[in-house]
């Protein structure tokens, strides 16, 4: 893919404006995508010791977008020596000169907001409204808000000197690779530390371009390394002497074995991991605006989200009628290619994931839940699934308890609060969860007694980067966002 990248308008004045705002319309741009990258080592794009690359598959049409290098063991460890060796004159820099890069790197991402949106799509399979409206403004907006952090850490603690971990690792997922690359990335710089970051092996390409930005913004070579690779380069970057601190987000099994693997080793550890959230429907909610959450809250980016509404909970009475409205509402969705404007699911992001997914609803047909779904044509290539909604459901069934990560909703019924409380909290995980109703009383009550880390009251899918995001039980531990998110880079003295 090598047509010239239509230069989006520079976007100079939204420093103090509304940070989600730039010209829109990026599925015209044309991304650069080379045909092999390298990794990013000390500011430098470096050949992998390990000589070994990897393809990178597009989830739109399967076909090979680029090769990533594979890197090893020993690729690592020279990520890890030019952090370490950028790391005393980047943690010694005034925190508003740290500030300046950041809010440089916000900047320059919503000067290239049409060519990443694009990327992102291509690799990850998700559709380029959300990549183009969420994905990345908000990667922006996290660089934005933690820019502004970075000269004021002092009042992050009052009382407290906060002093940078060190060198910290980062390994990311594939849902939102931009996303979370921003969400790890810049609290870790605001605060001092030096970063050595893998992203998820399905989607590193704009990763892989976000170095260029780096470069473009004037970033000191070895402040952030960016190796590529899968599980082992993942070991390899959690078990480096020279970690102070891991921070991953992926599934709860990988997430265990870190914690084994770090356990006695003094290095600092957050996990945010799976879930599998309760979205409660009270029978006195509004209906309309509780299907559009509903829909949203299973459906946004292909239902590849740990925090997906994918367990409804509907209060028996009105359960028949939020099922016919769900049903009608499904079927005005648009399911093909991402990179078409109008479409609301696009690719499902590996083939691998396609299998998991269809393995666990052919599961719900056969453990005996009702399966719904919409009748649609597929992209004749590709990896797609459509909408799926099961009804019916037990919490003893595969669908209610495991992560799907895909567009698959699970409908049970509660006839009390009370209820349905209980059968929110009856999992292994933890993360966030929806609550619909037109009483602030009942809300504020259920609320705190879920056990989840983010509650959202008649909305869902809400991110903001001042709000801190993290799990309970088998979600994890740690805050990612907000004052609480940036604490986790910092020592307190
Ligand atoms: P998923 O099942 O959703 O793909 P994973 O937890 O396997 O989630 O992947 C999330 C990230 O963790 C990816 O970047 C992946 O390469 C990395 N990873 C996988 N296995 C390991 C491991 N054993 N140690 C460290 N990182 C790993």
């Amino acid at each position: 893919m090598s047509a010239k990248t239509k230069k989006a308008k520079p976007v100079r004045d939204l420093l103090f404006g509304n940070l989600w705002e730039y010209d829109p319309a990026p599925e015209t741009a044309e991304p650069h995508i080379s045909e092999r990258y390298q990794l990013f080592i000390g500011g430098k794009f470096t050949a992998p010791r390990s000589k070994k690359f990897f393809p990178s598959f597009s989830p739109r049409d399967g076909s090979t977008l680029a090769e990533m290098a594979h890197a090893n063991d020993a690729d690592v460890d020279a990520a890890y020596q030019a952090a370490a060796a950028a790391f005393p004159a980047w943690s010694k820099l005034p925190g508003a000169e740290r500030g300046k890069y950041l809010y440089r790197i916000a900047r320059l991402l919503q000067d290239r907001a049409r060519e990443f949106a694009v990327a992102e799509t291509l690799d990850g399979g998700k559709p380029i409204k959300e990549a183009r409206d969420f994905d990345v403004p908000m990667a922006a907006a996290h660089f934005f808000y933690h820019a502004g952090w970075a000269d004021k850490l002092s009042y992050a603690a009052p009382g407290k000197t906060l002093a940078p971990l060190g060198v910290v690792g980062q390994i990311i997922p594939w849902n939102f690779p931009l996303l979370m690359l921003a969400w790890k990335l810049a609290p870790a710089l605001a605060c001092g530390n030096t970063v050595v970051l893998k992203p998820a092996e399905t989607t590193s390409i704009t990763c892989m371009k976000f170095a260029t930005l780096l470069l473009e913004a004037g970033l000191p070579p070895g402040v952030v390394n960016f190796v590529t690779g899968a599980k082992e380069t993942g070991a390899a970057v959690v078990q480096h002497p020279l970690a102070k601190k891991i921070a991953f987000t992926g599934s709860t099994a990988v997430g265990k074995w870190i914690q084994h693997t770090l356990a006695g080793t003094g290095k600092r550890l957050t996990l945010e991991l799976g879930g599998k959230a309760a979205n409660i429907i009270m029978e006195d909610a509004p209906l309309d605006q509780a299907v559009e959450g509903i829909i949203n809250g299973i459906f946004f980016n292909q239902g590849h989200v740990c925090c997906a509404g994918s367990r409804l909970l509907v209060q028996e009475s009105i359960a028949d009628q939020v099922l016919a409205k769900i049903k009608i509402r499904m079927r005005s969705l648009r399911v093909g290619d991402p990179l078409d404007k109008n479409t609301d699911i696009g690719a499902i992001n590996s083939s691998q994931q396609l299998d998991k997914i269809t393995e666990l609803v052919a599961s719900g047909s056969a453990e005996g839940a009702q399966m719904h779904q919409l009748e649609c044509a597929l992209p004749s290539q590709g990896w797609y699934f459509r909408p799926t909604i099961f009804s019916g459901v037990t919490l003893s069934q595969r669908i209610a308890r495991e992560e799907i990560f895909g567009p698959v909703l699970s409908i049970l019924t509660f006839r009390t609060p009370e209820e349905a409380i209980e059968k929110a909290n009856n999992t292994a995980y933890g993360l966030s969860a929806g609550i619909w109703s037109e009483k602030g009383s009942r809300i504020l009550r259920m609320s705190t007694q879920l056990k989840a880390g983010v509650v959202w009251a008649n909305t869902y899918n809400a991110f903001d980067p001042t709000s801190p995001f993290g799990g309970y039980k088998e979600s994890g531990f740690g805050r990612e966002g907000g004052k609480q998110g940036m604490l986790d880079y910092a020592e307190l003295l």
